[in-house]
């Protein structure tokens, strides 16, 4: 029995719209036509490149797999697609929205190719040209413009970490309400850590600011705790519906664990840190012993860790900006060894006394009781094995929260619930 696997993307332009409000719409027409139980797992929000620098707001591509009885069946499927998008997408400035599908017999056999073609999307810049020749190899059809990229690489997302998100929208002609930071704190504290980024102090990180039609989104490693937490907060925000995605969001999947500078790509980097030098801006810049350089912006709240690790063997990674020096630009960084060591002169071994040295002869005297001689220092390692990440509103949708270190792949292994779209 064959599978329709389609993947959408570029359908947000400059002041509107949102892709996985299309998904939203597709769902609820299979909703409406009682098919919700043709779809295969949830359908997947993916997040691809953050460094390309010709995205799409949130660089979100959305992709779905449906049971389906032939392969006529599919292509009336594919059509709804195209006539949302065709409905729903302002084709103003750069949008290129694009559709890509493919109709397999075999779940288990999805091709090599395509989530190499994911891989691919999501750490490096991907060229249409590329696309075109992958969809040939796997018999994925496209149609439209630049958006096909995202919809191709979103097919093929086999995670092996995942997260969720439950997206709920807001009626168009209504102002954005004002989520009572009071409600999130609330529900961040009855569901962690099986939600994060909700709230940082009395920021709600769950609510954009865009004119799209997103209300919030709660993401988390569990189904069951993101529609907890963003169901009732549907209800009290007057929602117009909600769904929730299985998501490559915060798994850390655009990280290449590749030392090689290449522009618009994430570098990992070993090694000493030589130096951390603060600008007039507050940004600080880092030397490592390899002379790689790299910086830190203040807004990222990490500058006062960084300028603890001099000395430390460090493991840093972050997005390479194309300018000369092929800059790194900071996302994490972690200490592996921390060469800070206290060293305190001994306590008196005659009375237990607290010791002081005497000058340069290296002899140490009791203060109480006056006893003198020369006895070994006490040296004691720091042993900061510190993972250094930005302050949660700083979080971009691919990078992987502390508070997940853990979870990984705990998604993998939630059933569905029942109810996962309204
Ligand atoms: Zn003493």
């Amino acid at each position: 029995m064959p599978y329709l696997m389609i993947g959408i993307d570029d359908t947000d332009w400059e002041g509107g719209g949102c892709t996985t409000y299309v998904m939203y719409s597709f769902i609820k027409y299979l909703v409406r036509e009682n098919l919700t139980r043709s779809v295969i797992g949830l359908p997947r929000l993916t997040r691809l490149n953050p460094y390309v620098p010709f995205k799409t707001r949130g660089n979100a591509s959305l992709s779905v797999i449906i049971y389906v009885e032939s392969e006529d069946d599919a292509k009336d499927h594919v059509e709804l697609m195209e006539s949302l998008i065709n409905q729903m997408v302002k084709r103003v400035g750069k949008t290129s929205p694009g559709i890509a599908y493919l109709v397999i017999r075999n779940m288990l056999k999805v091709d090599e190719r395509l989530t190499w073609f994911y891989r691919k999307s999501v750490r490096d810049i991907v060229t249409l040209d590329l696309a075109r020749k992958v969809a040939s190899k796997v018999n994925a059809k496209l149609m439209g413009g630049r958006g096909t990229i995202g919809a191709l690489a979103s097919l093929g997302f086999i995670p092996i970490d995942a997260t969720y998100e439950f997206i709920a929208y807001r009626p168009e002609d209504e102002d954005r309400p004002m989520i009572n930071p009071i409600d999130v704190k609330h529900w961040d504290h009855t569901t962690r850590p099986f939600t994060f980024l909700n709230i940082n102090e009395d920021q709600v990180l769950i609510e954009p600011h865009g004119p799209d039609p997103v209300l919030f989104g709660v993401r988390g490693d569990s189904p069951y705790h993101v529609l907890a937490m963003g169901n009732y907060l549907a209800n009290k925000y007057n929602a117009i519906g909600w769904i929730i995605y299985v998501t490559n969001q915060g798994t850390n999947d655009h990280r290449s664990r590749a030392s090689e500078y290449i522009p618009y790509r994430n570098v990992d980097l070993i090694g000493i840190l030589m130096n951390a030098v603060f600008d007039d801006k507050g940004h600080v810049h880092l030397t490592l012993d390899d002379a790689h350089k790299a910086i830190a912006y203040r807004h990222l709240g990490v500058s006062k860790e960084l300028a603890n690790c001099v000395g430390c063997m460090v493991e840093a990674w972050g997005g390479v900006k194309p300018n000369e020096k092929l800059d790194l630009y900071i996302e994490g960084m972690r200490v592996l060894h921390d060469r800070y060591v206290e060293v305190r002169n001994p306590r008196c071994p005659r009375c237990g006394g607290p010791m002081e040295s005497m000058g340069r002869s290296g002899l140490l005297r009791c203060k109480r009781c006056g006893f003198e001689g020369k006895l070994p220092r006490i040296i004691i390692p720091r042993n900061n094995w510190f993972l250094i990440n930005p302050k949660a509103s700083e979080y971009r949708h691919l990078m992987k929260p502390n508070e997940r270190v853990g979870l990984e792949g705990l998604a993998l292994y939630m059933p569905k619930p029942y109810l996962w779209v309204y």
